[in-house]
Parts: C-alpha cells; sequence; structure tokens
C-alpha cells in the first residue's frame, strides 16, 4: 500500500485567512501516523474526511486507524489542537489504544525518572510541562488504552509516563505502535529553540547492498568478493575466516516519508543515508528573512533545498509559510533556484502527496472539486 500524506496546515506561528497551523496525516500499510496537532486540528481532520467522502471516493481517513499522535516539538502551533481532539475519541468510544510520543531534554527524563521537579530552565514550550497540564484537564482520565512516551532523539533514551502520578520509567527503546509489522517510525533529531524531532516513517524492506568499500580495503580478490556477495565465507591464506553476512550493508526501508517540524536547514540528525522518498520540510522565511530563519533556529526555502540534497530526499515538499509569505508560489520559485534538479513542490492546506511502492510520487493539490493531480518531474 502507498503513504498517504494528507497537509492539514501550511501556516508557521499563527492561522491566516487561507492557511492553518501545523497537523498532518500519514496514511501507510499498518496504520496511521497522526504528526502534530495545531489549534483547530480535530475540525481540519473532519473537514478532510468529509471533502474525501464527497470527492475522493475509497480515499478513507478513518479516527480508529490512528496508531501513533507523534509531536516534532511543544509549540503550541504544533500541539494546541491535540487535546480537545483525543477528548473527542473518547466522546465516541474510541478503544483502539494509542501511542503518544515527543522529544523532551536530557534533564527533563532524569527528573521524570527520578521523581523531582522539572529542572528550573524547562521553557513552557516542552512537552513534559504541557502533557502534564493535559493530565489535570482530563489526559489522565481518557478511557481508551494512550501510552504517552517522551524521549531524547539525541541520545535515543525514551520514558513512558505515567498520567496520575507523573512518573517516568525508563524504556530500552522507542517503542513502535501496537501491532505493527511492515512499517517503523523513526524520531531523527532536528536543530529549534526547544527538544526537536522529525518523524520519519519506513515501509517495505530491501536488502541492503554488498559492501564494496570494505572488500576494496581487504584487497579481495574478484572471486572472494563474488563468495561473499553470494552469502558464502571465505577462508583467506593466512587461516582468517571471512563471513559474508558481515559484508552486507544493513537493510533499509523500500520507501519512507520524512516530516521535519520546525528546524533550521541541515538539522542535527540530518544524514545522507536517511535519503527519504520524500522529505516534507519547514520553510518559514524567504532569503530576505534569512537572518531571522538563523535567528529563531528555522529554515528558509532555500535552506529546505539544502536540507533536501544533503538527505538525497528524492522529493521535498515545502510548508510551514511566515504570514510574510502572500504566496506559496514564492517560496517555490526561490527553493527551485537552488534546486538543481531535485523535484520540490510548495503544499497548500488539505493537499496529499502519495509515495507508490515502486517510489513515484503525486502531488494532489485540494481544491473545491476534490483533488488535482499535478505531476512530480524534476526541474533539471
Ligand atoms: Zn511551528
Ligand atoms: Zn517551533
Amino acid at each position: 500500500m502507498p503513504f498517504d500524506v494528507h497537509v492539514l496546515g501550511t501556516s508557521s506561528a499563527r492561522p491566516t485567512s487561507t492557511r492553518s497551523v501545523s497537523g498532518s496525516v500519514v496514511k501507510c500499510t499498518d496504520g496511521t501516523v497522526v504528526v502534530d496537532a495545531g489549534e483547530g486540528f480535530q475540525e481540519r481532520y473532519a473537514a478532510q474526511r468529509k471533502h474525501l467522502k464527497l470527492k475522493a471516493k475509497g480515499v478513507t481517513l478513518k479516527p480508529s486507524d490512528i496508531d501513533v499522535l507523534a509531536f516534532t516539538h511543544g509549540h503550541l502551533d504544533h500541539t494546541w489542537g491535540a487535546l480537545p481532539w483525543l477528548q473527542t475519541m473518547d466522546l465516541e468510544h474510541r478503544q483502539q489504544p494509542l501511542l503518544i510520543l515527543g522529544p523532551t531534554s536530557p534533564g527533563v527524563i532524569d527528573a521524570l525518572v527520578e521523581g523531582t521537579p522539572l529542572p528550573d530552565d524547562t521553557p513552557p514550550a516542552e512537552l513534559a510541562r504541557q502533557w502534564r497540564a493535559w493530565f489535570e484537564l482530563g489526559g489522565q482520565y481518557l478511557a481508551f488504552p494512550v501510552r504517552w512516551v517522551l524521549g531524547d532523539p539525541v541520545s535515543g533514551r525514551w520514558v513512558e509516563l505515567d498520567p496520575t502520578t507523573f512518573n517516568g520509567v525508563l524504556l530500552d527503546e522507542m517503542p513502535q505502535p501496537m501491532g505493527w509489522k511492515k512499517c517503523s517510525l523513526r524520531a531523527v533529531p532536528t536543530t529549534h529553540t526547544v527538544p526537536s524531532c522529525a518523524w520519519m516513517l519506513g515501509q517495505g524492506s530491501v536488502k541492503g547492498a554488498f559492501d564494496r568499500e570494505r572488500a576494496k580495503a581487504l584487497n579481495l580478490s574478484t572471486d572472494e568478493r563474488t563468495q561473499l556477495a553470494t552469502g558464502h565465507d571465505v577462508q583467506l591464506a593466512d587461516g582468517m575466516t571471512l563471513t559474508a553476512t558481515t559484508f552486507r550493508l544493513p537493510d533499509y526501508a523500500a520507501t519512507s516519508v520524512m516530516i521535519s517540524g520546525d528546524t533550521a536547514s541541515m538539522a542535527q540528525g540530518f544524514t545522507p543515508e536517511l535519503a527519504p522518498t520524500l522529505l516534507v520540510h519547514e520553510a518559514t522565511f524567504l532569503e530576505e528573512q534569512r537572518d531571522k530563519a538563523e535567528e529563531h533556529l528555522h529554515s528558509t526555502a532555500k535552506g529546505a533545498v539544502r536540507s533536501a540534497q544533503h538527505l538525497q530526499a528524492e522529493v521535498l515538499a515545502l510548508t510551514h509559510y511566515s504570514s510574510r509569505i502572500k504566496s506559496s508560489r514564492h517560496a517555490l520559485d526561490e527553493a527551485l533556484q537552488e534546486a538543481d534538479g531535485l523535484p520540490v513542490v510548495a503544499l497548500g492546506d488539505g493537499d496529499r502527496i502519495v509515495v507508490e511502492d515502486g517510489g513515484t510520487v503525486t502531488h494532489f493539490i485540494r481544491n473545491e472539486d476534490g483533488w488535482q493531480e499535478a505531476s512530480i518531474t524534476p526541474n533539471r
């Protein structure tokens, strides 16, 4: 099954007359992930479902399919719609378990595990503070099973919170949604003014390639390389055995979607081997406000392109525009100046991007009649 990405808000910081704040829904083979849920999320989600029902027969976004709510960070334009939406699902008698994930700082993790007060310098836009407030506002009484999990994406320490005591228990690793087999979720550290991460969702599996570099470094003969590449161990003249499995690079997801959240360009965890099929990246500013982007740890449209190129993303989609950007066309035009063949699209509210299993990516632009298909072609 392809990925179906629904971007329900493309404005940064505050809504405008044509754009809402952040919140995306991504469907994959095993289930559905919601990435961020800013103000008004549940209304936008309901409106998208209704539009699908009327104008895109066969495409659905069932609330019961949602397994995960993953936050990129704690700024309110990414979180303020979450609690009302959770409470609505409760009113609708949701039974399915929900995993809630978000980034935090090492100091907060220590405090949660030790049961001590949060560090004094913990900012308001820290998910631990917000979740505690949500628990007090009714979040602890949700009747469906919820796992509240915070983590430091840099060190990989994850902690599960008890919504009644607010104590945390360290986990061996970040949990995956219950019952998932073919898809996996990963937190990639980004660079913002509060703890933050991008969410990468991969599905399918491709066998890792033969490690040519290692074979070259060991000066192996063609015959020895063939043996190892076909899964046979090789005995060297000095008696040493080379194991075939150690010459295989790790398996990787066949296709993947990465949603950046708010970040400066070239985020700390962005490495070329991530190579997402689709990167949805923030482009809060244009070049004329580059200083502001750098000051507040956001990206410009060109900065998003640099990130995508460094990540070896196959397609880049821009979102999270400041209210200064009157038309996303301006962000797109700037991005294309730097793109050097990388396909780039500028998203609007309600747009969808479908990533087929074979890697084909299609942009569907939302309009009154449904969605207009726009092919994505390299701009070389
Ligand atoms: Zn934001
Ligand atoms: Zn932010």
